[in-house]
């Protein structure tokens, strides 16, 4: 297997080892953080990053050998604060992305690039430029690509964005990870998107499609190829699946054999400044709940070893994998 690109340099697929492959180390509102540091850290900035590798380590103690960070620009990406705490934790691979979190909305620096027709367009030129050369001048090479469409479906801005995601995909290789809103089915939408532009999607992770328990819509999703991530495990409520429905459909679909196509996660911000305080989300939502509750939850439910361990290190390394980074 190929080399996969962490922020610490190449590591060879096969000793990834257990993956988290939807999680945020840090979300940072850039021009906050430059004009108001200390709304952007109310706390301090090293007290954040003493949190994030707080975070790192409990996970490393649970047996986790590498985390996918799924923070793409537009979503307070700040990949020197993620070297910074990945630094302190030796034996944690970290994964970085690029991508661009917006569904409609483009920043004018896009919006006043178009696309114009036989043109690269300037998102396809970004992405591909995190995950060949480097994030800027951080010198980590993304290593996945991070889009989204919500509540507002494919827009003409969103059919953009997953158009641009999926030429960096074919010319790197690179595995996509999307968010959608599972009660919208629009994975499927954005499956059809990127099947259009020719895109293997066999690389493409379908996201939060654990907030379902449509098995319809997480079997089709997987019958065209895709792998569905289960990446909000501790965040319940808001009309979400409940953590029981969650280990219900995984197992029910393990059962069916698609448990090759589905990967596990819980989207926890180890440290963002979006939010005084996150004390109203539950307690369940750090990213040690998958190790403690949820692995034994599956066991008990029925799923065997081999399952578990294609969710939770063979997909994840055969989807990184995916990332040759030629050009
Ligand atoms: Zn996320």
């Amino acid at each position: 297997m190929p080399d996969v690109q962490t922020v610490r340099g190449p590591v060879p697929a096969e000793r990834l080892g257990p993956t988290l492959t939807h999680e945020h180390l840090v979300v940072s509102s850039t021009e906050f953080a430059r004009d108001y540091p200390d709304r952007a850290w109310p706390g301090g900035r090293d007290a954040a990053l003493a949190t994030v590798v707080a975070r790192l380590r409990e996970v490393h103690d649970r047996g986790i050998r590498t985390i996918v960070d799924c923070t793409a620009l537009h979503h307070g990406r700040d990949t020197a604060f993620v070297v910074e705490a990945n630094a302190a934790v030796p034996d944690l691979n970290v994964v970085v992305s690029t991508g661009i979190y917006t569904d409609d909305y483009l920043p004018f620096y896009i919006k006043h690039r178009p696309k114009r027709p036989g043109v690269v367009d300037v998102l396809t030129e970004l992405f591909v430029t995190d995950l060949v050369e480097g994030i800027g001048h951080t010198g980590v090479r993304a290593q996945n690509i991070k889009v989204m469409t919500d509540t507002a479906g494919v827009t003409a801005n969103n059919e953009r964005i997953l158009r641009a995601a999926a030429q960096a995909a074919m010319e790197t290789g690179a595995p996509i990870t999307t968010h959608t809103h599972a009660p919208a089915r629009n994975g499927l939408a954005q499956q059809a998107i990127f099947a259009q532009e020719g895109l293997d999607l066999a690389g493409v992770v379908i996201g939060h499609s654990g907030d379902s328990t449509d098995l319809d819509y997480l079997r089709a999703l997987m019958d065209a190829g895709s792998v569905i991530a289960s990446d909000r495990f501790g965040l319940n409520g808001a009309g979400r699946a409940t953590e029981e429905q969650r280990i219900a459909t995984i197992a029910r679909l393990c059962g069916e054999g698609y448990g090759d196509r589905i990967v596990l996660s819980h989207d926890c911000l180890m440290a963002c400044d979006w939010l005084d305080s996150f004390d109203a989300y539950p307690a369940t939502w750090v990213p040690t709940h998958v190790s403690d509750v949820v692995l034994p939850a599956l066991r008990e439910a029925g799923v065997d070893e081999k399952d578990l361990k294609q969710m939770m290190v063979t997909t994840p390394a055969r989807l990184l994998a995916r990332n040759s980074g030629a050009r």
